[in-house]
């Protein structure tokens, strides 16, 4: 199939904010956007899209209505039926494929698809019952963490087992699903690698970077990461092991620890732009959604470099006064190197990812500095 050339038409499952930072590349490169979402109109995404299909994902009339008006179809985020992942694969290019979506979006598949392919992650059991969790917990030792196999993300569905646990009050919650066991592994920080691959094999990777999360949640992101060579190039490694082993096609996380040895093995693997990339809209040559814009419509991927030190901060709900009461935004907008990005979302709730800004340096402490001071300025958005 010839490269998809704007004015092509980009078709989008979900209508978040991945979706939104995709739709406002696209367009400014000349193509055409249709957003497929089970949110009500006028979502994040959405609001910068030709067409906005609200419709539940197993809705088969709704789903060739937009299948007939996309040339190529990517998702925003990873839990989509799989009856709707098939029936888009039979009428048009899925990127990245059903094998990446389908195997990602379900933890007991990754976890497995990191064993046979050889990938370092933590050492896990799959367990469907208590007999089973206190089989598992014998063999991996305490502390370990059960969580569950499908749809679980930002920390939800997590239970962590330590000296005291009581495994039968700790099943409770997992009775009746599949869950997986993990190891604990003692991190002394979390890195990701966000990059793309090209329907041609190619490969494009932004460097390592640094997360800190708070209640499970990404907090700050400092690009790059503080660590070693060996580090990064093990984390390079491991990105790569994944994507080519998923035949990826698209831009895709993944989500690293680091032992105080220097061990890097992967936690979480993202098929699509991840939260941790961001930062790349800018400080980077090419971002994280032209790489996925690029990927998906069968062009070359951009130079992938990042240009100058930065720290991205995330805007959770949580800051706002008000579910619509928006913060005094002047601490950010006035500051000269920092870029506020907004998602649109119609009200805050605590937890709910709203927004971020991104902070450029000369440094990373400089950028580090410049965060603080942000956030002195504004005490409401600490967060
Ligand atoms: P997850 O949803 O799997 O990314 O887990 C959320 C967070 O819980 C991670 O970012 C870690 O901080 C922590 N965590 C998850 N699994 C482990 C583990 N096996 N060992 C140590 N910390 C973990």
């Amino acid at each position: 199939m010839p490269p998809l050339l704007p004015p092509s038409t980009i078709g989008i499952l979900g209508g978040g904010q991945l979706g939104r930072m995709l739709a406002l590349e696209a367009r400014r490169s000349g193509y055409r956007v249709a957003i497929y979402t089970d949110e009500p109109q006028g979502c994040p995404a959405g609001q910068f899209a030709d067409i906005e299909i609200n419709a539940s994902y197993d809705d088969p009339a709704a789903l060739e209505r937009f299948l007939s008006q996309v040339d190529v179809v990517t998702a925003e985020f990873e839990n989509i039926p799989d009856a709707c992942l098939q029936a888009v694969e039979a009428m048009k290019p899925l990127r990245p494929g059903r094998k990446a979506i389908y195997t990602t979006q379900h933890r007991e598949r990754e976890k497995l698809f990191l064993r046979e392919n050889g990938i370092a992650c933590a050492e896990f059991r799959i367990v469907e019952t208590l007999a089973q969790l206190e089989a598992a917990v014998a063999e991996l030792g305490r502390p370990c963490v059960i969580k569950t196999a499908a749809f679980g993300y930002d920390g939800k569905g997590q239970a962590k087992v330590n000296a005291d646990t009581d495994l039968t009050t700790a099943w409770k919650p997992f009775e009746g699903h599949h869950a997986v066991v993990e190891q604990w592994v003692p991190f002394v920080c979390e890195v990701s690698v966000v990059g793309a691959r090209s329907v041609d094999g190619r490969m494009a990777v932004h460097g390592v970077v640094e997360n800190q999360h708070a209640h499970h949640i990404l907090d700050v992101t400092i690009a790059p990461a503080r660590v070693s060579p060996e580090v990064v190039d093990q984390a390079m490694e491991l990105w790569e092991a994944v994507a080519v082993g998923l035949d990826y096609v698209g831009t895709m996380a993944v989500e690293l620890f680091v032992t105080a040895e220097g061990h890097v093995m992967v936690n979480e693997v993202a098929p699509r732009p991840h939260n941790s990339g961001h930062y790349t809209i800018d400080a980077c040559v090419t971002n994280q959604f032209q790489q996925q814009m690029r990927a998906i419509c069968g062009l070359s991927l951009g130079d992938p470099t990042q240009h100058t030190p930065a720290v991205m901060v995330n805007l959770l709900g949580d800051v706002w006064p008000s579910e619509h009461v928006h913060p005094d935004w002047a601490p950010v907008l006035n500051h000269p190197r920092a870029k506020l990005h907004l998602y649109g979302k119609a009200s805050a709730r605590a937890k709910r990812k709203m927004g971020h800004y991104t902070v450029l340096g000369g440094s990373i402490e400089e950028a580090l500095e410049a965060v603080e001071q942000v956030r002195a300025e504004h005490s409401s958005l600490r967060g």
